[in-house]
């Protein structure tokens, strides 16, 4: 299905409901406002749903420019685009020198802010300690993203990877269950592997790989 034949009718039906809003919102008692309200926010909310499964859908190995990235210029781009977030937390994020690696530097960038987001996120009552590193092993570089937050119980480290998992109300914490999702995809489409170890209460690393131009070329 196109992009628009999606949002059409999630487009009407916010707009009727906010025609209603504004015509009728005097006369209405306040119980039939709250009806008005919650109406728009699950549109709204279906909206969002509907773009995140879309550039989903749209992440396919066609049409993206793969070529010789610099991860620590990523990573500056990330920490700029989360600096909001960073300050508000008091989060310490301490990035390792990164590699140069052949890929798609807008995924790659999304993949390094979904999986910092994450870290700065899952957290209770404590600043954020968030640590990006990585390593050279054969044929790959293995890269990580630490955190001192919530943590992840063991029987949930794939689950989380699926398609609309989540492990909390949106009460608790904000989100729509698609980041990790996108991340997995992300790294297999580069030929590489993304898993998650953790420990509940003291936090969780996100480790992925990125095979070496050579090795990604003789895959096919
Ligand atoms: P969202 O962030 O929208 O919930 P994700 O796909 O990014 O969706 O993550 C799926 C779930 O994995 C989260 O709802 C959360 O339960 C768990 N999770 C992800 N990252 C972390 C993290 N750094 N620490 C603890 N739990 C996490």
């Amino acid at each position: 299905a196109s992009s628009h034949d999606l949002q059409e009718p999630l487009r009407t039906l916010m707009n009727y409901l906010q025609l209603l809003d504004h015509s009728s919102r005097k006369e209405l008692s306040a119980e039939s406002r709250e009806y008005i309200d919650v109406g728009i926010q699950c549109a709204r909310r279906m909206r969002d749903l509907i773009n995140g499964l879309l550039d989903y859908s749209r992440l396919t190995a066609k049409g993206h420019q793969f070529t010789e990235v610099d991860c620590n210029v990523l990573l500056k781009g990330v920490l700029q685009q989360l600096a909001g977030s960073i300050a508000e937390n008091g989060a310490v994020i301490e990035g390792g020198l990164l590699p140069e690696v052949y890929g798609e530097p807008l995924l790659l960038q999304q993949l390094l802010q979904n999986l910092i987001s994450n870290a700065l996120k899952f957290l209770k009552n404590k600043p954020p300690k968030i640590q990006v590193g990585s390593e050279k092993r054969h044929g790959e570089w293995l890269f990580w993203v630490k955190d001192n937050g919530i943590g992840i119980e063991p029987r949930f480290y794939d689950k989380i990877f699926e398609l609309f998992q989540r492990l909390h109300t949106r009460e608790e914490y904000p989100g729509a269950g698609l980041g990790l999702s996108v991340c997995k995809k992300t790294v297999e489409l580069h030929g590489g592997r993304i898993w998650c170890e953790s420990e509940v209460g003291k936090g969780s690393c996100f480790y992925f790989t990125i095979p070496f131009k050579g090795v990604l070329e003789k895959a096919g």
